[in-house]
């Protein structure tokens, strides 16, 4: 049977490294499926096309070839093609991503690929809306999160190492604004999934967070 594993949780939750750690020690891929709306948010920028406007965005994504590859360094993300993985990741594109994923159409096309992709290969996904939508036969279903405080505050270190000057108390608003946008929107907006196990991270380490979530995998898969 498939081993496919998801992992939904709110902005920072440490979902994307956690989810390459436990995909790494399980000998499968990860699919980091953020990084699909950070991919047509970002051409919506830079194609000037106002990510308010639904019709557009739905009709860009329609046209819009995003595909991902897994490299030894992990997954890079392709827009027509090109290596977009090292622009994704600033405050713009996230908040423009958390934007077009409200979109019921943009939804059900990444939906469709996503579920594609870990029908033919065992793989680790992490998102929103992997254990309601995109998986809900998943082997095992996580819900990773931690404090507003701790989760800005990881994302705080990681941007200033990379050399992005928002301040703590920036990251911290942004994280919340795009918590509620994500939390509230009308088309599968983030939350636990019943079946889902919660791991609350804010004591834990990384190591810790990683061991909790593979406990819990080979309890679920042990049945
Ligand atoms: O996980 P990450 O922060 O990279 O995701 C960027 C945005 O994409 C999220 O804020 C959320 O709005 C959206 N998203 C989603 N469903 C997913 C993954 C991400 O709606 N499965």
């Amino acid at each position: 049977m498939r081993l496919n594993i998801g992992i939904d949780g709110p902005v920072g939750a440490g979902k994307s490294s956690v989810a390459d750690a436990v995909a790494e020690r399980l000998g499968i891929l990860h699919l980091d499926t953020g990084a699909m709306y950070r991919a047509l948010g970002l051409t919506a920028l830079r194609r000037g096309i106002d990510v308010q406007d639904e019709e557009k965005i739905v009709r860009l994504c329609r046209e819009l070839k995003v595909t991902v590859g897994h490299q030894a360094d992990g997954q890079h993300t392709f827009v027509e093609g090109e290596d977009v993985t090292g622009l994704i990741r600033t405050p713009e594109v996230s908040m423009a991503a958390s934007t077009v994923s409200r979109y019921a159409e943009v939804r059900k096309e990444m939906v469709r690929i996503q579920q594609r992709l870990a029908a033919e290969t065992d793989m680790v996904l992490d998102g929103r809306d992997i254990c309601m939508t995109v998986l809900p036969d998943a082997t095992a279903k996580i819900y990773l999160t931690a404090s507003a405080e701790e989760r800005a505050r990881r994302r705080y270190l990681e941007m200033k190492e990379k050399g992005q000057p928002d301040s703590y108390e920036q990251v911290l608003e942004d994280l919340k604004k795009r918590d509620d946008q994500d939390m509230n929107r009308p088309v599968e907006p983030l939350r636990q999934a019943p079946d889902a196990v919660l791991v609350d991270s804010t004591g834990l380490d990384f190591n810790g967070t990683v061991e909790a979530i593979l406990k819990i995998v080979e309890e679920k898969r042990n049945g």
